[in-house]
């Protein structure tokens, strides 16, 4: 479904250049779930920004579902930025969810999930509703679908972002740290829905401290460090019994 080949990413140029990612490569299976673990400032949020384009590698390729994403190769093996317009097409195929929700403030639950349908895709209004009425439903808010975001705790608007991102009928969803804002007790209601997601056979990628969830759902997880991947595999060999020095470390703090 995802894969990374030698990715790079610079951000600036020159001698002010900062060297992010330095050569990622990754493999996501269809239906399967990814745990990116890593310290702060390893690159993680910068790799899934590059998956979703919202960042633009400075070298390597980035496919997901069979396509290139941002890039079209022609046949003399020359690349060409992708059009505003196809990227935008690749990019509504990723949901994503950020650490911090994002809802429109003056929008409620309903609203916020109906937006993307009904703007990017001109989904009729009627249709777009059912559609977030059932999304609402599924991350157990059928009941809050009239509140506004500062009516709602952060658990709930988290999983209105949930909804709204499947809104769009993703092919993948990458998380950010999801549940890094949320007060602790808020944490699990997140993390079920996620679960749930998992099990139904959606594609992810899920940044997340939550050792835990990396356990019990994960299929793969990963272990970046200095934007690098330094270690990876089955959760239970990563986590239980990490090889590299750097992730035995890291473990030790946040479990
Ligand atoms: P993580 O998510 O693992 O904490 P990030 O991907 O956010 O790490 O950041 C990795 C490194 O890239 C950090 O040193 C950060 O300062 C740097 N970085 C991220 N975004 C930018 C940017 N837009 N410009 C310059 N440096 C950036
Ligand atoms: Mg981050």
């Amino acid at each position: 479904m995802v894969e990374v080949r030698g990715v790079h990413k610079e951000f600036g140029r020159g001698a002010d250049a900062v060297h992010v990612l330095r050569g990622v490569d990754l493999t996501v299976a269809r239906g399967s779930v990814t745990v990116v673990l890593g310290p702060s400032g390893s690159g993680k949020s910068t790799l899934l920004r590059c998956v979703n384009e919202l960042e633009e590698i400075t070298a390597g390729s980035i496919v997901v579902d069979g396509e290139r994403m941002g890039y079209r190769e022609d046949a003399k093996g020359v690349l060409h930025r992708l059009h505003p317009k196809v990227i935008a097409r690749q990019r509504q195929r990723i949901g994503m969810v950020f650490q911090r929700f994002h809802l429109f403030p003056h929008m409620t639950a309903l609203e916020n999930v109906m937006e993307a349908p009904v703007q990017v895709r001109g989904m009729s209004k009627r249709d777009a509703r059912t559609r977030a009425l059932q999304l609402l439903e599924r991350v157990g808010l059928g009941d809050r679908t009239d509140h506004y975001p500062a009516q709602l705790s952060g658990g709930q608007q988290q999983r209105v972002a949930i909804a709204r991102a499947l809104a769009m009928d993703p092919e993948l969803m990458l998380f950010d740290e999801p549940t890094s804002a949320l007060d602790p007790e808020l944490v699990g209601e997140v993390l079920a829905v996620m679960k749930d997601l998992a099990a139904d056979g959606m594609t992810m990628i899920v940044v997340t401290h939550e050792i835990g969830f990396a356990r019990e759902v994960a299929d793969h997880v990963v272990f970046m460090d200095q934007g690098v991947i330094v270690e990876e595999g089955a959760p239970a060999q990563v986590i239980d019994s990490p090889r590299e020095q750097r992730t035995q470390e890291f473990l030790a703090h946040v479990l």
